[in-house]
């Protein structure tokens, strides 16, 4: 029987897999041809998360001749793999941590029953009576899983795997097989050393995830804009914030505005407990909503995901890619989504390099797999694409307009009161409640609404202000392009060139018509109000 039916009678035989994706048949097509051969290629395997990788080193592991080890980073992931080999009914031995050495040993016999799986860790894979034991076996394959965390470069470094080069020179197995979703050239030249592997031959998959829609919202505050994107998505959830701080600080919003949904939060600083049990609720939820930091990622397999949001955006398309990639492991739609504030718009310096290709008139999808190196001429959906993109931020135009309407009279929270249709103390006079912008923006919350007027205002932008200026701390709100607001600053300019000739009038006729201020005192250049500001501060604010 020819080689390649071989493999696919194997993987729909026991892994009950119809059709090999064509780099899955390149890859065990590879291990198989070397399986016999003096002169070997060893292979680094870079494939986006949820491709099918783990059937490229499972099917050769059941068509090998000799024993094949397989070093996860995580006993989840080792975990993961046990169920689904249990499920295949294929004997293998699962090597932790946890186990005595004798223990070890004793599951070590089982190689002498015909299994020829070894699941390991890279912890107990140092271990010389793991590597005694092992080294009297014929290793034909040595699988590196996750190998991207050799790399000192990376995120994700575990010291640990620095390792396995020397129990590369014990075991010296036939073939060594490093699998990866991130391949920088860094990465590319640790594995490569620390795994002392023979020329190997690089196989890169399609990095594209078809069933994943990029889409982008626009508004005035991340933390509405959040609460807008998860009342309409199908759950569950995950939402990618930059810090440990801000998981806490959205998933407390979510569970204020979204009762029915459940809502954790995760990151790094939790206790592994604390993370395995949030692991195993998030798995298992059909609804929840986990706010998590880039921590939430390896090992962790939940296939139904149907939303991923990116409250900011992480630093390379490489990072975004996998942390979106997170939704819709299934194979049905999901879409990825971007909150786009203001302010990533009209930055020069956005705070990633990704903001561009979400603020851009262009395909999402080509931008990001592009900076992976990759053309896709095809996209299967994104924001762009699907003539989807907001035209207006969502928010800016309700504030504008009540703003414009009632220039005079309203400070930053009785405005968004009245936007949200809020009856309590700020909403102040009863006739707001009667204005026709009363509720106007009901589906906000008033604290980010309040946040997104006051940062519409100007207050904390760095740039050239076109909508709203706010003067005496928010007690007048002037819409600065337009005439009104020209209007009144001319007459407050008038009002204080005409009490400035008063004063120098004043100081003319005074004794020795020098001075009249006191010893030291200078002469006031503008007009002060009640509050203490100038009333042109108006202008600069
Ligand atoms: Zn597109």
């Amino acid at each position: 029987m020819d080689i390649l039916k071989t493999i696919e009678k194997t993987a729909s035989g026991r892994f009950g897999i119809a059709r090999l994706k064509p780099y899955q048949i390149l890859v065990i097509c590879r291990i198989m041809e070397q399986e016999e051969t003096a002169y070997v290629r060893d292979q680094i395997v870079i494939l986006p998360t949820g491709t099918g990788k783990s059937l490229c080193f499972l099917v050769p592991a059941c068509l090998c001749s000799g024993i094949t080890v397989i070093v996860y980073p995580l006993l989840a992931l080792i975990n993961d793999q046990a169920g689904k080999l249990e499920k295949a009914g294929i004997p293998f031995v699962k090597l932790c941590g946890s186990m005595t050495a004798a223990q070890r040993l004793e599951k070590l016999s089982a190689l002498d029953k015909g299994a020829r799986i070894v699941l390991t860790t890279p912890e107990t894979i140092r271990s010389n009576a793991v590597l005694n034991s092992l080294s009297r076996k014929k290793i034909s394959l040595l699988v590196v899983d996750e190998a991207h965390v050799i790399s000192k470069w990376g995120k994700d470094f575990r010291p640990s795997y620095r390792n396995l080069s020397h129990a590369v020179c014990r075991l010296r197995p036939h073939q060594i097989l490093a699998f990866t979703a991130t391949a920088s050239d860094e990465t590319m030249k640790d594995i490569r050393v620390v795994l002392r592997m023979r020329h190997p031959l690089t196989v890169r998959g399609d990095a594209d995830r078809p069933n994943i829609i990029y889409m982008t919202h626009r508004t005035l505050s991340r933390s509405q804009g959040l609460l807008e994107i998860l009342r309409q998505c199908a759950k569950p959830a995950i939402v990618f914030c930059r810090t440990r701080a801000e998981t806490v600080r959205y998933c407390i919003g979510i569970r204020k505005e979204l009762r029915d949904n459940p809502a954790r939060y995760y990151h790094a600083g939790l206790s592994p407990q604390e993370r395995k049990a949030l692991e195993d609720w998030f798995l298992k939820s059909p609804d929840g909503i986990l706010t998590a930091t880039s921590a939430y990622g390896m090992g962790l397999d939940k296939k139904d995901i149907r939303t991923v949001v990116h409250v900011h955006l992480p630093q390379t398309a490489e990072e975004y890619l996998q942390e979106s990639g997170r939704a819709g492991r299934d194979g049905q739609d999901a879409p990825a989504w971007v909150i786009i504030t203001r302010r990533d718009i009209l930055s020069a310096e956005p705070y990633s390099p990704l903001v561009k290709i979400f603020t851009s008139p262009a395909c999402r999808r080509y931008a990001l797999l592009g900076a992976m190196g990759q053309i896709k001429m095809e996209c299967s959906g994104c924001d762009f694409c699907l003539n989807r993109v907001q035209n207006t931020i969502d928010g800016e135009r309700e504030i504008l307009k009540l703003i414009r309407r009632r220039p005079f009279g309203l400070d930053s929270k009785t405005a968004s009161y009245m936007l949200a249709g809020s009856r309590n103390r700020y909403i102040g006079r009863k006739e707001n409640i009667f204005s026709p912008y009363w509720g106007i923006l009901d589906n906000w919350n008033p604290v980010y609404l309040t946040q997104a007027v006051e940062r519409l205002s100007g207050a904390s932008d760095p740039f050239p202000i076109s909508a709203v200026h706010f003067c005496n701390r928010g007690k007048l709100l002037y819409p600065s392009d337009n005439l009104l607001y020209n209007f009144i600053a001319s007459i407050l300019r008038r009002i204080d060139d005409g009490y400035n000739r008063i004063v120098r009038k004043a100081g003319r006729r005074g004794k020795g018509g020098k001075k009249v201020f006191g010893p030291g005192e200078a002469a006031p250049e503008t007009v002060r109000d009640s509050t203490g500001g100038s009333l042109l501060d108006i202008r600069q604010d």
